[in-house]
């Protein structure tokens, strides 16, 4: 697909392909690019180029029930199953044998075939994909639909061509249908440029609702003849976002709950400590390098942030270790996970104080609580009372 003449073929079977499931072929007039479309005939809605409608599925339909994200995850699967999708999940999200720290997407279902020469696993799978990317953690909580962590809900298949391509878009729109969402809403758009990964090029499809991205579709073939994976079909999606347009809610994060804290607006501490506690779950140790110092660079944020004090984060700990329960089978169980992420948000805490107060420690010293942390500096007699009040800022 390296030539204007493949694109061009990639742009006419999809198209053609599209027309066959029911699509029809529209020109944006805000931004002058042709979309697909169920059914609507007001521009294409796509927020990367410019015509977005900012979440105009919020409220939309009066008295939406209330869907769980376990529920949307029910009904999505039962779809897929029944067209011969079959479920996996990438039970280790910190892989040495993965290219990143992390589980960064469901496509890594394939490092192994693309980068190591494993046989190529055949056949269409589902996953349900607990992944962490920090990259994005400047702008959770200022913006909708952006999280650190998160479910990327995608279909996978190796070595299958445009009719599989199809077949995977007509499960994916008969998926969200079933959910209740409006086929009014949906649109895909093609990105005009040829992209890269490793020795695979393709163009992006995107998949909006009412103006907001829900996910990409990507047909992924090889650029040469040395790779046994020929193509790579790449559907993902943002599960959550899929929740809140399901929900029609508010915001998205009222959806990722604990509802006492996101209702009011903490979005950033409960996104930093539900990051924490998956790694947490996963058996990750913090540490002042490697992968282990992202997660005390998150405790670091949780501390900056108003109420995240160990209570609070507890609590959010307890309610997100149940959530990625529902995804995959945390090797590390709830009450140690929970016990990790405070025990270093407390750490971060100490760190701090000390910090405050002038003394020189050495790392071993900062554990406990902080409760526990001032008994022993006032008892080892390193500080007063009053350098200790002044500390925590009384008057
Ligand atoms: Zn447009």
């Amino acid at each position: 697909m390296d030539d204007p003449g493949a694109t061009a073929a990639f742009d006419g079977e999809l198209s053609a392909g599209l027309r066959d499931l029911g699509w029809t072929t529209g020109s944006c007039s805000g931004c002058r690019r042709t979309y697909f479309t169920r059914n609507r005939a007001e521009g294409c809605g796509d927020p990367r180029s410019g015509c977005g409608e900012w979440y105009r599925f919020v409220g939309r339909r009066a008295g939406v029930r209330h869907r769980p994200a376990a529920e949307v995850l029910g009904v999505m699967t039962g779809v897929f199953e029944a067209t011969g999708f079959r479920r996996t999940v990438l039970e280790n999200l910190l892989s040495a044998a993965r290219d990143t720290f992390f589980v960064v997407a469901g496509v890594q279902l394939f490092d192994d075939e693309l980068h190591r020469g494993a046989q190529v696993k055949e056949g269409r799978y589902l996953l349900a994909q607990p992944c962490v990317r920090v990259r994005t953690l400047a702008r959770v909580g200022r913006k909708e639909g952006i999280s650190s962590s998160f479910v990327n809900l995608c279909t996978e298949q190796a070595n299958g061509d445009m009719a599989d391509y199809l077949a995977h878009l007509r499960a994916w729109t008969a998926a969200l249908l079933a959910l209740g969402l409006d086929a009014d809403g949906l649109a895909l758009t093609v990105e005009p440029d040829l992209r890269r990964r490793g020795e695979l090029a393709f163009r992006t499809v995107n998949v909006t609702y009412f103006g907001f991205e829900l996910g990409e579709a990507i047909l992924l073939r090889a650029t040469n003849d040395r790779l046994a994976v020929r193509s790579i079909i790449d559907v993902g999606f943002g599960f959550e976002r899929i929740v809140w347009a399901a929900n029609e809610a508010d915001s998205y994060f009222s959806l990722i709950g604990p509802m006492p804290y996101a209702l009011v607006g903490h979005h950033r501490l409960v996104d930093l400590v539900r990051t924490m506690t998956l790694l947490a779950g996963a058996g990750l140790v913090p540490a002042n390098k490697g992968r282990g110092h992202v997660m005390r660079r998150l405790a670091q944020l949780a501390c900056a942030e108003p109420e995240g004090s160990g209570a609070v984060v507890e609590e959010v700990a307890r309610h997100s270790h149940a959530y990625w329960s529902g995804f995959l089978r945390p090797r590390v169980a709830a009450a140690e996970s929970v016990r990790a992420v405070v025990a270093e948000v407390h750490r971060n805490e100490n760190v701090a104080l000390a910090r405050r107060l002038g003394l020189r420690m050495t790392g071993a010293d900062f554990g406990g609580s902080p409760e526990e942390f001032m008994t022993g500096l006032l008892r080892s007699r390193r500080v007063d009372l009053a350098a200790l009040r002044a500390a925590l800022g009384s008057p």
